[in-house]
């Protein structure tokens, strides 16, 4: 095989039903023929979404052009430490709700992937031994949940729904406001009889609640009517992010994605446990014993970007992935470090090897760039992030 020094992706749409229609073929020319939900594009080497590159006029499969490489393409450090690409970016486009969700730490998912594999389970709650930290950066305002509120205010929330059949869990909460209190409270909101849900549910679209607060509930009401998941926005943070923000979620923090289109990266895994605003398989018991029942501030949901040289650094506290997003550029020059994958978010750019090597992609194309490549320059019109380990 000839030596390249960029290799352009094709990715794997997932047309999950929660995804856009419009999104990803009007903002990132993504084909949609048939106006069908568009809901991920995956960039990377997860069985479950392989990316693929041209060798010699032919499709290959991204882990296979690493296998034949894995030092000069991964770069040594990320071969010996995680010996394949270790992280997944996505874009994601949700015109309604995800799941609510958490994704397990790493010795959970091993052990999980085990069980799966020896049960052979045909909906396993586990798809791979990896965790799943994640970042998404928003690209239009992006409203999530995530993270548990403060157990005062959860309290506060709940005595404002008023709903007679919550009253001694919400009173067992006030007497034990820590997480065992929080778990317990919680494992009783999943499990509420058909009467205390439909009651809960009736009350909730009506309680005195603030208009933000009032306008996820509703957009949660409006798809999953019978779901407890519609209570949610009482006890996570409901959060809007902006066009260029970020946030990171740990493995164990419970959230939601409602609503936008963002880029994602986590750690190469497909592991989500639910607990509700789905058809997918639930499983409450999986997902409380991977769930962190710790409630998080406020202020510290938001990433805040090192800016060096017109690249904002996301400094993300795992190994698994590092995250940069460029504004626009006139011939950069560039490093790889390990195994990169680059994606065109608006504009286009030029990708440029001393060797003679050229790319140019177009907004939402994405390539690959091992990390033999070494010294490359970048021109861009628009913004561009980069993913790497
Ligand atoms: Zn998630």
């Amino acid at each position: 095989m000839s030596q390249h020094f960029f290799y352009p992706l094709s990715t794997v749409v997932k047309p999950y039903p929660w995804g856009s229609r419009s999104a990803l073929h009007q903002r990132f020319h993504v084909p949609n023929p048939d106006a069908q939900p568009q809901a991920e594009l995956w960039m990377g080497v997860h069985p479950a979404g392989m990316s693929q590159v041209m060798d010699q006029g032919t499709p290959l499969a991204l882990s296979e052009l690493i296998a034949r490489d894995r030092k000069g393409m991964l770069g040594a450090a990320t071969a010996a430490r995680f010996g394949d690409l270790p992280y997944l970016m996505k874009i994601l486009a949700a015109d309604r709700a995800l799941s609510i969700q958490v994704h397990p730490q790493k010795a959970q998912a091993e052990a999980g992937y085990a069980r799966a594999l020896r049960a052979n389970e045909d909906i396993p709650d586990y798809n791979d031994a990896n965790h799943k930290p994640e970042l998404v950066y928003a690209i239009t305002p992006f409203i999530a949940m995530n993270g548990f509120r403060d157990v005062a205010d959860i309290v506060e929330n709940f005595r404002l729904l008023a709903v007679t059949a919550l009253s001694p869990a919400v009173d067992a909460l006030a007497q034990q406001p820590d997480a065992v209190g929080l778990k317990v409270f919680f494992s009783t909101l999943m499990q509420l009889s058909a009467d205390a849900k439909a009651a809960a549910l009736k009350r909730v679209v009506s309680a005195p609640f603030d208009d933000a607060l009032m306008a996820v509930i509703q957009q949660l009401y409006q798809h999953y009517p019978h779901d407890a998941g519609v209570l949610a926005p009482l006890y996570l943070h409901c959060i809007t992010l902006q066009p260029g923000e970020a946030m990171f979620l740990y493995p164990g923090t419970l959230h939601a994605y409602v609503q936008g289109t963002a880029v994602e990266i986590m750690a190469s895994s497909d592991n989500v446990l639910r607990a509700g605003l789905t058809d997918k398989k639930i499983n409450v018991e999986e997902l409380i014993a991977c769930t962190t029942f710790s409630p998080i501030s406020r202020t510290s949901l938001l990433m805040e970007p090192e800016w060096q040289e017109g690249q904002a650094h996301y400094p993300i506290p795992i190994d698994d992935f590092r995250f940069t997003v460029l504004n626009a550029n006139e011939a950069l020059p560039m490093q790889t470090r390990s195994a990169e994958i680059v994606l065109v978010m608006t504009g286009s750019a030029t990708l440029t090897h001393p060797a003679g090597d050229t790319l140019t992609l177009q907004t939402g194309q994405s390539a690959f760039i091992p990390a033999a490549t070494q010294n490359w320059t970048l021109t861009n019109t628009g913004t561009l992030c980069r993913a790497y380990s």
